[in-house]
């Protein structure tokens, strides 16, 4: 089988080497350098984490990501893995922690409740104004995302039935007939084509640009007292909405920068443009990091970055077949990192085997437990 994939990030890159472990032919169109310093999967870190609110259907998911992970890993000869654990914290009327404490002890895979009072000990770099409740996981870590989606891309690169284009937009895409049409005008044909174009999708397929909502995204990076960093370089990782900015914090792993983040969508932006970040961009995070973090005065921002993903209304994952020739990949709305290496060798096996469409599209959104009927 030949497959076109359309898209550098970590979902295109994931399928090609899905599609590639099985010896079909894959062609893949980048329209920037690969990887593209503008991709969502383009940053130094991404979180992975058990607690998913009431999304069971993706709680239950996450060992099989493991399990997709280390596959890469042993593939790539190097692990870009850091466990941090999972600290949740949650107050001022926002039940998050709770609902996914609960989904996880339903699934057997229980969250440890703590006490607020043991806070302040057992972490000494939180301070816990606001928090009213706090749980904890073993689970959890930080994948180093730029470094991931370099290795792929060099490893794809040495594949007898791979093909890398970097720099090559593509103008338009006949899912229908399997054909893709680049910039230059060139006409590429494959037994199916995967559009994985992140946040530009609606550029390609306008009718999906309605459901594919690109939301401009900033965070943070922080430049930490030597105190400060000494205390974060083992985490943990927080999800935490106790104030009006719902907060995630990724520790300084492995010599990388700590960084955060809110998962409040802006739903606005052109991923083209508008990449510059001013501090009104993180007024409210940075107010939030004030009253959460002991010795927060003497942190600087060292740089603020603005990314860009796609965002569904019930923020489940677009993984569906279009037409007879075509599939797009869109599994975001801002958590769809830690699944990437799942998601592409899934779909890899839907393309080659024929595995029902429809089941593979409800499983990509949560609502079912495998991809196979
Ligand atoms: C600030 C932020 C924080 C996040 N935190 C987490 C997290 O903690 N955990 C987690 O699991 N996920 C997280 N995510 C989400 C995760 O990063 C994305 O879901 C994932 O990277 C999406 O990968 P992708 O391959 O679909 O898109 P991208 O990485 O954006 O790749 C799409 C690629 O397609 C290319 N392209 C687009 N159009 C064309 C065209 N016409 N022709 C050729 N090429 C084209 C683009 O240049 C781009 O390289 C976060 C995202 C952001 C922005």
């Amino acid at each position: 089988m030949k497959a076109i994939i359309v898209g550098g990030g970590i979902m295109g890159l994931s399928t090609a080497w899905g599609l590639a472990r099985d010896g079909h032919e894959v062609e893949l169109f980048e329209q920037g350098p690969l990887p593209n310093p503008l991709a969502s999967s383009m940053d130094e870190h991404r979180l992975i984490r058990h607690p998913y609110g009431d999304q069971m259907g993706y709680a239950r998911l996450i060992d099989d990501a493991y399990a997709a992970w280390d596959l890469l890993w042993g593939d790539l000869g190097q692990r870009f893995y850091a466990a941090t654990g999972t600290l949740a914290l949650t107050g001022n009327g926002a039940d998050w922690a709770e609902r996914s404490a609960r989904a996880l002890a339903t699934i057997g895979r229980p969250m440890i409740e703590l006490r607020v009072a043991d806070l302040p000990t057992r972490f000494p770099q939180i301070e816990a104004k606001g928090v009213e409740r706090a749980f904890w996981m073993d689970s959890g870590g930080v994948l180093f995302a730029q470094d991931i989606v370099t290795a792929l891309a060099q490893h794809l690169a040495r594949q007898p039935r791979v093909r890398l284009h970097p720099h090559t937009p593509i103008r338009s895409a006949d899912l229908e007939q399997g054909r893709i049409v680049t910039g230059a005008g060139a006409t590429h044909a494959a037994d199916v084509v995967v559009v994985a174009a992140g946040a530009w999708v609606g550029h390609l397929l306008p009718d999906l640009g309605r459901r594919l909502v690109p939301s401009r995204q900033v965070v943070i990076y922080f430049d930490l007292p030597a105190a400060a960093r000494a205390a974060w370089a083992n985490g943990p990782m927080i999800i935490e909405k106790t104030g009006d900015v719902g907060l995630y914090l990724v520790p300084p792993m492995e010599g990388r920068g700590l960084k955060v983040g809110d998962h409040e969508f802006s739903r606005a932006g052109d991923p083209t443009a508008e990449r510059a970040a001013s501090e009104d961009d993180i007024r409210p995070l940075l107010e939030r990091c004030r009253s959460l973090l002991r010795g927060f005065e003497r942190w600087r921002t060292d740089r603020l970055k603005a990314c860009f993903y796609t965002v569904t209304a019930d923020e489940r994952f677009v993984v569906e077949k279009q037409a007879a020739h075509g599939w797009v990949m869109s599994p975001c709305s801002g958590h769809g990192f830690k699944f990437g290496a799942l998601m592409g060798l899934e779909l890899a096996r839907t393309l080659a085997t024929g595995r029902d469409a429809g089941a593979h599209a409800r499983w990509a959104a949560g609502l079912e437990a495998t991809a196979a009927t």
